[in-house]
């Protein structure tokens, strides 16, 4: 039930490893700090909420930009080393640390509307964990209605793809041919995305925008389902193993340089989400110009909000509208 998945989904992030792995993520924390001391003068003096605090860096970053006062709200252990850190780097009547889900927060621990809402709730394919929710039902609560929210927006990217680990990889292991054992993987890998860095080559078309949401509006109802019909044109000859799922996110714009997006797209600087890949079981030969026609479904489980389905199935190159550049559009013609 609910609670359980709440309290193991807390447990989990007591675990040092885990922040280990956020922190070690400099493209991660990077974008974060660049995207704070941008807008220092939307930070200066001002209330800000660290949604899922952490170990409180965000909240130190915030702090350092010149916060009046900075909520930093933790709901798991990690609460603890927060309150450390926030004493090593001396700013204790800067940043108050609650130990508090935000869905349970009393209006005496946040007796005030807030200016701005920092948090890092970004999942594998970046709907995993459900942690959006948390961010829409804080800023419902404690944004002022002119509030900045880091981040602000956020998209989904696609595109077909090969997948060497699932596939070539395994035709010669120290001289013997493991493709039936291949297949035994890829029969796994069709009940759980894989979570992998892709090189950008083994990318097979443009990528196209899945969805966009703008985190200053989406509510809890829109994260429900997402659905995304494309014929993708191949750009090369190679095999169609799968399609690869990215995210950015990017920054409010303070008016200097450009707005600040943090991409885990497989041509930028790694980051610790990698990449999502839906693996398909049988390979397809595609050369420049084929369509590739699919329908990718993300789902909410109903058993656990924090999970989703994601599922793509084939579309017939006969019964959708092909863009006007693929090889089949031109053969019809
Ligand atoms: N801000 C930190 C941690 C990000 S991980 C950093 O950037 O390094 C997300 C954190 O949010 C986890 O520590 C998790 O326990 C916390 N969290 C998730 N949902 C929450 C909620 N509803 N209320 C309070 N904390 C939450």
């Amino acid at each position: 039930d609910i609670d359980n998945i709440n309290s193991t989904y807390f447990e989990n992030y007591e675990d040092l490893e885990i922040h280990k792995l956020m922190l070690k993520d400099s493209t991660r924390n990077n974008a974060y700090q660049k995207a704070i001391l941008n807008n220092k003068n939307n930070i200066l003096n001002k209330v800000v909420l660290d949604v899922g605090a952490g170990t409180g860096i965000l909240s130190i970053l915030c702090a350092q930009a010149g916060a009046r006062k900075v909520y930093a709200v933790e709901a798991s252990e990690t609460y603890k080393i927060a309150k450390e850190i926030v004493k090593e780097n001396g700013f204790e009547n800067v940043i108050e640390v609650i130990h508090s889900r935000i869905e349970d927060l009393t209006d005496s621990e946040i007796p005030e509307k807030v200016d701005v809402i920092v948090s890092e709730w970004m999942g594998f394919y970046l709907l995993h964990e459900g942690m959006l929710d948390s961010v829409i039902t804080a800023r419902d609560r404690f944004l002022k209605s002119d509030g900045l929210i880091f981040p602000e927006s956020a998209a989904i990217y696609a595109s077909p793809c090969s997948i060497p680990s699932m596939y070539n990889d395994w035709n010669d292991i120290s001289g013997v041919s493991m493709q039936s054992f291949a297949k035994l993987l890829r029969n796994e890998a069709l009940k759980k995305p894989l979570t992998e860095s892709l090189s950008p080559n083994d990318l097979l078309s443009e990528p196209e925008v899945v969805s966009w949401i703008d985190l200053r509006e989406v509510t809890i109802e829109d994260l429900k389902e997402f659905s995304f019909q494309h014929v993708a044109v191949s750009t090369k000859t190679a095999l169609y193993q799968g399609v690869c799922l990215w995210f950015t996110c990017t920054f409010p714009f303070s008016g200097f340089d450009e707005p600040v997006v943090l991409s885990t797209a497989p041509d930028e600087p790694g980051t610790h989400w990698k990449q999502t890949l839906i693996v398909l079981p049988e390979s397809i030969k595609v050369e420049p110009g084929s369509p590739i026609c699919y329908d990718l479904v993300m789902r909410r489980s109903e058993s656990n909000s924090r999970r989703y389905i994601i599922e793509i199935a084939m579309l017939d190159p006969d019964e959708v509208e092909h863009p006007e550049f693929c090889s089949c559009f031109m053969t019809k013609c």
